[in-house]
């Protein structure tokens, strides 16, 4: 299909801070994803103690569940108020620290220690400050990019990945001239030549 009329569309920062202000998070899956649920042994392989990346993270319930697994989590998220309710949705204690290397970026960690979301924007980040990981679970994140910037996402999530690692990417297939997303549709020969 024709997905031009998608290619200009931008969602700004300031209106994903607004979606979070007004409650408009019909992403938000209270229960977790059934894919992630359905596709967790492919994402794990068997190993233990991951470092799994949750990319544009939201309050994704899975993080707390990969968590208690055992793994060690961390995720990035432009809106404070998303981080925040993640630990308060699940009563997890936490402490809040500048990032050095991102000027006016924060680093949400429980105190437990193994969920480290950080609150800037994820073309803040690189290998250096977050280091390589084992997993990946994106969902609503390709998608929620706006897709001028789709190129400099997958470059950089390439970056992020250890070599043997895996990736779990939810699409959603749908006509764009219907909709104007976000989510957008990202066909998969895109995808193809997005990831190689
Ligand atoms: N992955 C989550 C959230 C999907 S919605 C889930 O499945 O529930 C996309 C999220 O990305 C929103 O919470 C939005 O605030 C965040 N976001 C948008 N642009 C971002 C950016 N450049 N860097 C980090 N987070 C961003």
């Amino acid at each position: 299909s024709d997905v031009g009329s998608q290619k200009e569309r931008v969602v700004t920062e300031e209106e994903w801070l607004q979606k979070w202000e007004m409650g408009n998070i019909g992403f938000h899956k209270e229960q977790g994803h059934p894919l992630l649920q359905k596709y967790l042994d492919v994402l794990l392989n068997g190993r233990s103690g991951l470092r799994i990346f949750f990319p544009l993270c939201g309050k994704a319930v899975e993080m707390k569940r990969l968590a208690d697994m055992g793994h060690s989590v961390v995720g990035v998220e432009i809106s404070e108020q998303a981080v925040k309710e993640f630990f308060s949705d699940h009563s997890l204690p936490y402490c809040e620290e500048p990032v050095p290397e991102i000027s006016g970026a924060k680093m949400f960690q429980s105190t437990s220690g193994n969920i480290s979301l950080y609150c800037c924007s994820i073309y803040d980040l690189s290998s250096s400050i977050v280091g390589k990981f084992d997993g990946v679970w994106d969902r609503g994140a390709l998608v929620a990019v706006n897709p001028r910037d789709r190129q400099r996402y997958a470059r950089l999530m390439i970056s992020l990945v250890e070599k043997n690692s895996s990736y779990l990417l939810v699409t959603v297939s749908y006509d764009p001239n219907k909709h104007k997303g976000p989510p957008f549709y990202v066909p998969e020969s895109e995808i193809k030549s997005l990831f190689g």
